[in-house]
């Protein structure tokens, strides 16, 4: 594999380039390991510039769609973008009409998107192992905006937050996920807020549930909410300032910079424990004391807690087979 090659076609923008990376990186095959983190490697001192944004929701709340609005906005700006989006074959469709859909019609053609999908499968929602990968080689390719979209799941938008910048959170009226959010403490990591499909009959509603949210957060932090319909491009160009005047009154500040590097500290621990426990779980003998551990849960004949610990001595000691 000519890496260097591969890596010089990226660094040019090379679509084909690209998307042969981005599978170099998602494959979970042990043989590509070093392939994938040479390429990481030559990509890094390069990355780290672009404005990363999370978009996360339930489905059916209009991501896609609003993503589709907003991208408009910032290729009129001539700036390039890569969408990590969520796969929608895979996506559970929660009342939308994912399935054959094509998500972010409008946009998918432009030679300055990059749309790659990956399946919604696993409890992060859309947000896997190889996200934060997948980040910098878009850096690398010259990508100036980054937009991560997440089916919101509880976790998802914890993990999300430390590999984006600025994070959206879209809700509608009626389904009392506001609710959810606010009680699983996600309001305090967003940033804005963004009421979708406030058109027709809806309008009303929005702005009561604006009203009722801008109540409790007020006196709390300091996220925005905004109304829109995405559907109408409705209040995007609204949405649209505040995203970019973060980006201008941020990015260049230490706090910015201390918030990437904490960032860049996470995903290293990240990359390690994902290596150290492939590797353990790998062991004859681990696999053995798992099976054991669970057949004997199944036959209620176990001391569970004595044999986690002993799973973990044999974790810390050096000598496992
Ligand atoms: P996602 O699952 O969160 O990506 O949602 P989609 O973008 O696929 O939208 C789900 C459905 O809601 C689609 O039928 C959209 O046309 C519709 N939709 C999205 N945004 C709006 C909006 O602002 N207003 C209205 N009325 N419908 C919308």
């Amino acid at each position: 594999m000519d890496l260097n090659k591969l890596f010089l076609n990226i660094q040019k923008g090379e679509i084909s380039a690209i998307s042969e990376g981005i599978t170099l990186i998602e494959s979970n095959k042990n043989s590509l390991i070093k392939y994938k983190n040479k390429l990481l490697e030559l990509c890094l001192p390069i990355s780290g510039n672009a404005c990363r944004i999370a978009v996360s929701g339930i489905p059916g709340v209009g991501k896609s769609t609003f993503i589709n609005e907003i991208s408009k906005l910032f290729i009129k700006e001539n700036k390039k973008i890569a969408i990590l989006t969520i796969d929608p074959s895979s996506a559970k469709s929660g009342g939308s009409i994912m399935g054959d859909k094509t998500r972010m019609h409008d946009i998918s053609k432009s030679e300055k998107v990059f749309i790659r999908p990956s399946p919604s499968s696993g409890h992060l929602g859309g947000v896997n192992i190889h996200t934060k990968d997948a980040i910098i080689l878009f850096e690398a390719a010259g990508y100036d905006i980054i937009i991560v979209e997440t089916i919101g799941v509880g976790q998802s938008e914890f993990e999300v937050k430390n590999i984006t910048d600025f994070f959206i959170l879209l809700t509608i009226t009626n389904t009392g996920d506001e609710i959810q959010a606010i009680k699983k403490g996600i309001i305090e990591i967003t940033d804005l807020i963004v009421i979708n499909k406030s058109d027709g009959n809806n309008i009303k509603k929005s702005q009561i549930l604006k009203r009722n949210l801008t109540n409790h957060i007020i006196s709390k932090n300091k996220t925005k909410i905004e109304t829109c319909s995405s559907l109408k491009t409705q209040n995007i160009d609204v949405i649209y300032n505040i995203i970019s005047n973060y980006f201008k009154k941020n990015i260049r500040t230490k706090k910015f910079s201390e918030k990437r590097k904490l960032q860049r500290i996470i995903w290293i621990e990240q990359k390690i424990k994902q290596q150290i426990l492939k590797d353990f779980y790998k062991k004859n003998e681990i696999k053995k004391r798992i099976r054991k551990l669970s057949s004997g849960i199944e036959k209620n004949k176990l001391n569970f807690n004595n044999e986690i610990n002993e799973i973990i001595k044999l974790y810390k000691s050096k000598n496992i087979k």
